[in-house]
């Protein structure tokens, strides 16, 4: 399978992103943000299925009903937002109004919180239902590029952050993420702020809970985005830009 460099995953990335401008709506935006995941997972996978990332990388610890990386900030784009606001409206009343309230609830416990403190809280993301991600499909770039190689380090992290924090700033405990997979999610990410850039739209770095939360709350608020009418709340900006989006783990 063809492996793109990253540059190529970029332009083309951004070349998906981009169609949905000028005229953009929530759906025209969902539509190409799922043809830019099309794009990166295939890239992941060309990726890890080359002989010489098989025979030099340790694999991949993380499978299915392993959460625990899913306790943490998560950093997301506007288009991002969008696309799970929209995957959510779009589900049956029951599932929507119940994932609906565990965002409001999880948000109201974690609103403006610093990346540490969210992480020691230990709130599970809203999206975690019984070690599960219920929004697989439309998941964030950054959960997507998350890939440890060993679930030890996982869980200490969840037990004790700050532990883990500071073993990683004295060098005793060695980071366990793959750089390969969170590169090419990056470099598609990059593309989503390139076609972003193009169109004249603002690059928010958003809060994941409370960016959703506020499109779930006020739907018009997607195409306001959009069209540069309204900025999305303070309270759904990444609390501390300076911090990595996905927290202690980079
Ligand atoms: S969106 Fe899904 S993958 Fe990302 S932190 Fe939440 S549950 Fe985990």
């Amino acid at each position: 399978m063809f492996a793109p460099t990253s540059g190529f995953l970029l332009d083309n990335a951004a070349r998906a992103m981009a169609a949905a401008f000028p005229k953009a709506t929530p759906e025209r935006v969902a539509a190409a943000l799922d043809q830019v995941f099309v794009l990166a997972d295939q890239s992941w996978e060309a990726t890890r299925s080359t002989v010489s990332f098989r025979s030099n990388i340790a694999a991949s610890a993380c499978k299915a009903g392993c959460g625990w990386c899913c306790h943490q900030q998560v950093g997301v784009s506007v288009p991002e937002a969008i696309r799970i606001a929209v995957h959510i409206r779009a589900l049956p009343s029951a599932e929507a109004s119940a994932m609906a309230e565990r965002v409001r609830g999880l948000d109201d416990q974690t609103n403006g919180l610093a990346t540490s403190r969210r992480a020691a809280g230990k709130q599970p993301c809203a999206f975690l239902v019984e070690g599960a991600c219920s929004i697989y499909t439309v998941r964030p770039l950054r959960c997507r590029g998350l890939h440890s190689t060993d679930m030890s380090f996982c869980v200490a992290s969840f037990n004790d952050p700050d532990s883990v924090k500071a073993g990683l700033e004295l060098g005793t405990i060695r980071p366990v993420f793959l750089g390969a997979p969170q590169h090419v999610y990056d470099q598609a990410l990059n593309g989503v702020l390139k076609a972003l850039h193009f169109a004249g739209i603002a690059d928010y770095g958003l809060e994941l809970t409370a960016a959703v939360r506020e499109l779930l709350d006020q739907p018009k608020r997607m195409a306001a985005w959009l069209k540069q009418r309204a900025a999305p709340k303070s309270a759904a900006l990444v609390p501390d830009p300076g911090a990595d989006l996905r927290g202690q783990f980079k």
